[in-house]
């Protein structure tokens, strides 16, 4: 089994009204550098992006952020990070992103933390990876999410293995156990995927 170096974690540009998300945010980064687990995410330092790559450095982790250039000023490039990769397109950052990490998790967030979390469910689906997936399900955040999925399901377009693509945990601290119990791809699969 490959150990985990890298986790790709996607998550709001926004705080969000929940005071715990932020908590949470922080909270996986101070385990991720405690665990010398590098971040690989957006590059932003704005709302819980930037809580969490605050909380990996902040413990002496690796962050490695990886921002379009048209975002750089709307999302304030992080620029105290290990590296700060400036992309040209949307594409090419979820590209690297998906490169650059052994695994995704994906924490409460908006419109583009739910684009970034399904691309890489549906590379999974379509067997593209079988990078492990983890839904972190803060004080319920996604439950309207599983039951959308499950309603899917339910009514034929999509079969029940799809349930099977990612995992769902309630709180932080079962995330990097959650993976380890997971057995990575010895060889990553990395194809040309757009
Ligand atoms: P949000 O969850 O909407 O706050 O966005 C979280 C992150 O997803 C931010 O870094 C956004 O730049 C990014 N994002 C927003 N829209 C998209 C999109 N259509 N495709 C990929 N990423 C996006």
């Amino acid at each position: 089994m490959t150990p985990l170096t890298s986790l790709c974690v996607y998550c709001g540009s926004a705080f969000g009204s929940n005071p715990r998300h932020q908590e949470a945010a922080r909270r996986l980064g101070q385990l991720m550098a405690a665990r010398h687990v590098t971040l690989v995410y957006g590059g932003g330092r704005v709302g819980l992006m930037g809580t969490l790559a605050d909380a990996v450095a902040g413990g002496g982790g690796t962050v490695v952020g990886i921002i379009p250039r048209h975002l750089e000023q709307k999302e304030v490039g992080h620029r105290g990070l290990a590296e700060l990769h400036v992309v040209d397109s949307m594409h090419s950052r979820k590209a690297m992103m998906f490169d650059r990490s052994d695994a995704f998790a994906i924490l409460p967030g908006g419109l583009g933390t739910l684009d970034e979390a399904f691309e890489m469910l549906t590379w999974r689906q379509l067997r593209l990876h079988d990078k492990p997936v983890i839904l972190i399900d803060i004080d319920g955040y996604w439950q309207p999410l599983l039951t959308l999925i499950d309603h899917v399901i339910e009514q034929g377009f999509a079969t029940a293995t799809s349930r099977r693509l990612f995992t769902v945990v309630s709180e932080v601290d079962e995330v990097l156990d959650c993976i380890a119990r997971e057995p990575l791809p010895a060889v990553p699969d990395a194809p040309a995927l757009i």
